[in-house]
């Protein structure tokens, strides 16, 4: 396109006058990225190979699509389909000599500009790589919040094997149901699924058991029918709390027509091997309830490396993720970026660059901030028309009471307006379609060369909200976008399989896609008992 080929010759200005500047520029800068996950994807997608390096060091070797993660738990695709051998992804898309270091990374010493790894074979040395860019992107992993019995009893929902082994756990508690000489309840129990979380994972893997029990499995076991249950326990009052309640509506019915149980207002306190403790959130109330799988998607959590790494650059413990500005920057620290779920962007302020904000604004006042949004939007995310809305009821309210105590027009007043405007700033969800975007934005400004020369004149990283779909299982789809939300019907089901189709990192992909789509629909689950 245009733009792309713009691109190609503001990077080649750059670079050769770069090269011409610097006595030390022999050889192209060295990018490290951490991590083969989404955002890894389209980092290497994009990155220019002709501009640099890359390394990759990851210790899983294949790319995962998780949005498939569910269908693996039920059967309907098979595990190839959503991985990518991240080896054969780079020499594809990166095809200057890139590097895969299959290892964990450990430590980072930003002073030696070098990262520690560990081999995956235990008893080999740890050894460092050095690194002019550093990139990180190792995501999360699911917060247990410390439940007492999840890490030993309850199966997760994160990895390719995390969906392998559940699945095999709910094919072997039918095997072991359906021997002659069990009681009725220790059957009931068996075949008791419980899922813990409302929110997409939860309501996904509910509504795929789901389906998987009642067409596929049932048909296979038809006398275990009766003893099969299927429940979902979500701490706050509606399921899919972060899409419209229309849909969260939607999904209800869709539960109650299936006879899948749910709980609200309820957290899984404790896990046991053959049961689990539900705590209810109002009174304390606990039951015990005997169940043979527990599935564990509450939620997020940062992984030890971020753990370990946050400590290291004294970023607040309360702080799920690494800090990063508008520019993806690990504060502080000026060639380290962080992309995806392992970061949370925390903009400059606003409140504190006030006189850079009233030379823009002209005067102290929100109706000229208002007109002045968008010349600012560009290097303060949080005024982008996304995350600032000023007719907000909400925000009006708090900038009337700021009348009581300051005079309107002065500087005082205009600080105190800015810091609101500021606190309600909400960084990216953690999700995919934020991550691809954060890594094609990443991967401009290391090609445009503004990560080499210091000079950010790109606008600041804002992610734009495309919608977000959610299959519930067989071709129950709901989708909820900027401008229409759709539940059920044909039309987000097939949007919800071509967008995907349109996601998958290759060809390959696509094709092992359609073919277990067409497996299914011809010949039912591949069910091996
Ligand atoms: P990841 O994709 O998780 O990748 C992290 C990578 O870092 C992995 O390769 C990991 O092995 C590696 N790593 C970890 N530790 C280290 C280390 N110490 N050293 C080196 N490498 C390391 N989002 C959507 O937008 N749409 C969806 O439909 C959707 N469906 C989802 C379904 C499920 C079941 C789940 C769990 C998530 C879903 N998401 C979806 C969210 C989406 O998967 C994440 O937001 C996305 O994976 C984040 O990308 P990432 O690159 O930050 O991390
Ligand atoms: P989440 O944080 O969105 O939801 C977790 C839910 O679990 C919350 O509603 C919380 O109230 C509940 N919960 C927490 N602890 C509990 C307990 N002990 N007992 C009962 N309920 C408990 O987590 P997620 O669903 O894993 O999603 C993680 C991220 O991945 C999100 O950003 C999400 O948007 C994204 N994602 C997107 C899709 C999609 O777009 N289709 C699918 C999966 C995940």
């Amino acid at each position: 396109s245009k733009d792309d080929k713009f691109g190609i010759i503001k990077s080649a200005f750059w670079h050769r006058k770069f090269a011409s500047t610097s006595s030390s520029y022999s050889k192209k800068p060295k990018v490290l990225f951490l991590g083969s996950g989404w955002s890894s994807v389209f980092f290497i997608k994009n990155l220019n190979p002709k501009l640099f390096d890359l390394t990759v060091i990851s210790p899983r070797n294949y790319f995962t699509f998780t949005p498939l993660l569910p269908k693996i738990l039920s059967g309907t695709v098979e595990t190839n389909t959503s991985t990518e051998p991240i080896i054969e992804y780079m020499r594809r898309n990166f095809r200057n000599n890139p590097q895969f270091i299959h290892a964990k990374c450990v430590d980072v010493d930003s002073d030696a500009k070098s990262v520690t790894c560990d081999p995956l074979d235990s008893g080999e040395p740890s050894f460092s790589v050095p690194y002019d860019f550093l990139v990180i992107g190792v995501g999360a992993q699911t917060n247990t919040f410390g439940t007492k019995g999840v890490e030993e009893y309850a199966y997760f929902l994160k990895e390719i094997e995390h969906a392998e082994v559940a699945f095999q756990k709910i094919v072997d508690n039918f095997r072991a149901a359906s021997m002659p000489s069990l009681s009725d309840s220790e059957r009931r129990r068996l075949l008791h699924f419980l899922v813990v979380g409302g929110g997409p994972t939860g309501v996904e893997c509910t509504g795929e058991l789901s389906v998987l029990m009642s067409r596929h499995l049932g048909k296979c076991y038809p006398e275990l029918m009766p003893f099969v249950k299927v429940s979902i326990v979500e701490a706050g009052q509606r399921l899919l709390p972060s899409l419209s309640q229309s849909t969260s509506k939607f999904v209800l019915n869709v539960f109650n027509k299936s006879n899948v149980n749910m709980y609200f207002g309820k957290v899984v306190s404790e896990v046991k091997q053959k049961s689990c403790v539900l705590k209810e959130i109002k009174t304390g109330n606990t039951e015990e309830i005997e169940c043979g799988l527990v599935l564990w998607a509450s939620g997020l959590k940062e992984t030890d490396l971020v753990t370990k790494l946050k400590r290291k650059w004294n970023i607040p413990e309360s702080s799920r993720a690494l800090l990063v500005d508008q520019y993806l920057r690990l504060q502080g620290l000026d060639n380290i970026f962080c992309l995806g779920d392992c970061c949370k962007i925390t903009p400059t302020k606003l409140s504190e660059n006030v006189e850079l904000v009233l030379e823009k604004v002209g005067s102290p006042t929100l109706e000229a901030l208002v007109n002045a949004r968008k010349t600012l939007a560009k290097d303060f995310p949080q005024l982008n028309d996304s995350k600032w809305n000023h007719k907000d009821e909400k925000f009006q309210k708090s900038v009337s009471e700021l009348k009581e105590k300051f005079t309107e027009g002065t500087k005082e007043h205009f600080v105190e307006v800015l810091k609101l405007v500021d606190h309600g700033y909400c960084p990216p969800f953690p999700t995919a379609q934020n991550a691809k975007q954060a890594a094609i934005y990443l991967s401009r400004l290391f090609n445009s060369g503004a990560v080499l020369t210091g000079r950010y004149v790109d606008s600041a990283f804002c992610e734009k909200w495309k919608g977000t779909l959610a299959s519930l299982g067989g071709m129950k789809v709901v989708m909820n976008s900027p401008y229409f939300n759709v539940n059920g019907g044909l039309f987000p089901f097939f949007l919800w399989n071509g967008v995907y189709m349109l996601m998958f990192s290759s060809f390959k992909m696509r094709l092992s896609f359609f073919f277990d789509l067409l497996k299914n629909f011809f010949f039912s689950r591949h069910l091996i008992l």
